[in-house]
């Protein structure tokens, strides 16, 4: 299910739009889960840039969420032309765009 982004009571409008600052939001940080080391189907926390794996691993980026209350997150992207990908609001439990 997808919501506007405008719909987001969280911020999520407030996020960076540009694709280089997706990008960077996407790419920065270490090509591995923070937690446990996995290194496929990673998240990037759109608040902190926390890298956690997905729930269909350990759910770090749940974990990360439940710990910090930071909701959005979006999938690493491991290529520099890669696109950002889609965006995740945990408060709203809904995908944003
Ligand atoms: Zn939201
Ligand atoms: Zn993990
Ligand atoms: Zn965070």
């Amino acid at each position: 299910m997808k919501r506007p982004i405008s719909d987001c009571p969280h911020g999520a409008a407030e996020l960076p739009v540009s694709r280089r600052d997706l990008l960077a939001r996407t790419r920065d940080g270490k090509g591995a889960c923070s937690a446990c080391g996995w290194a496929e189907d990673l998240r990037v926390c759109q608040t902190c840039g926390y890298v956690g794996c997905c729930e269909s691993h350990d759910g770090h980026d749940t974990a990360h969420f439940e710990a910090t209350g930071h909701p959005f997150i979006r999938p690493r992207v491991a290529r520099f032309l890669g696109p950002p990908g889609w965006l995740w609001c945990y408060d709203c439990r809904a995908y944003l765009e």
